[in-house]
């Protein structure tokens, strides 16, 4: 019976974990905050953004919103970056993806300094991932991570092949699965061979963003499969980038969409404000 990794459960103890540990910093004076700063009114946007501020209410987590309006000019945006970067009480500073298209993502994060870069995307925080040195790691990768760890699931010495190379999950997925000493190989729209090389894992991850794309056909028997995809059916229904019911006779671990890694990467942005308040306090 393959074992169902169960992302509510584990994100929820992660949650508590960083609430209790938020109380502890409170007692000794020192507060958590994290800046939200969305521009526009994109509808999926703008619900990532109420959850995040919903598990920062329950994990103690001051939430400062800045809700700008779709035509905020970039030197706007950078000038509140700016003066989030220099105010004491902000630990962490969150610029909602994607942005309106006349501002220039990559030249707003990073402006955002990499000791508040709670997300993990300024090039520092990338290059601090590469080279093995602490610093801030994409959420949800490294909710992969946790979900594999607290699942009993080693990594060491396994085949980890990662489907996706994007600079937010397969790429900084492949050097988390690296430092946790899997054999990684990442594949892209321009694999050759992709079944062949993905039937070679032990972990095998997909984060790909087409429905149900990976089938029995990519997968070895007794693998554990980690599906990030959510696509959203004609149906309204959330589906992975795995054919979970094809798949399942397969594995000897699954995650779930939804209820796998969709609801960690949330849990690691409340680890990672709680991280950012302890360094700057130095404990
Ligand atoms: P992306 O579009 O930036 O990257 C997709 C990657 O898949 C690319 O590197 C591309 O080379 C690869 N790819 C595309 N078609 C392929 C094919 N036919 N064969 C092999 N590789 C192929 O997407 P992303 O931001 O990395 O997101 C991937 C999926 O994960 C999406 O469904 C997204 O919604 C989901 N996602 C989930 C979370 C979460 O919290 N669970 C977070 C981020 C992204």
């Amino acid at each position: 019976m393959a074992k169902i990794i169960d992302g509510k459960k584990i994100s929820s103890d992660i949650k508590d974990e960083v609430k209790s540990e938020v109380e502890a910093l409170n007692k000794k004076g020192i507060r958590v905050s994290l800046a939200v700063v969305l521009v526009g009114d994109d509808p999926a946007s703008a619900v990532y953004v109420r959850n995040k501020k919903k598990a920062c209410e329950y994990c103690g987590i001051r939430s400062i919103s800045h809700e700008l309006p779709g035509d905020t000019s970039e030197e706007t945006l950078i000038k509140l970056v700016d003066e989030l970067n220099a105010d004491p009480e902000v630990d962490g500073i969150l610029v909602q993806l994607p942005l309106p298209g006349h501002i220039d993502e990559k030249k707003v994060t990073d402006r955002i300094l990499p000791e508040k870069d709670v997300d993990g995307f300024h090039p520092v925080n990338v290059g601090r991932l590469s080279m093995g040195d602490p610093g801030f790691v994409s959420c949800t990768p490294q909710g992969i991570i946790e979900l594999l760890k607290r699942s009993d699931i080693s990594i060491a010495g396994k085949e980890c092949v990662v489907i996706g190379r994007s600079n937010i999950v397969g790429k900084p997925l492949a050097m988390l699965l690296l430092r946790e000493n899997g054999t990684v190989t990442v594949c892209h729209s321009r694999t050759s061979d992709l079944k062949e090389v993905s039937k070679r894992a032990d972990i095998l991850c997909a984060a790909i963003g087409k429905t149900e794309f990976v089938t029995s056909e990519y997968v070895k028997e007794g693998a554990c499969v980690i599906d990030v995809g959510i696509n959203r059916g004609e149906d309204g229904k959330l589906k992975g980038d795995v054919a979970y019911d094809d798949v399942l006779p397969h594995v000897s671990a699954i995650t779930p969409v939804p209820g796998g890694v969709g609801p960690m990467t949330i849990a690691c942005l409340m680890k990672n404000c709680l991280i950012a308040a302890k360094r700057k306090a130095g404990e």
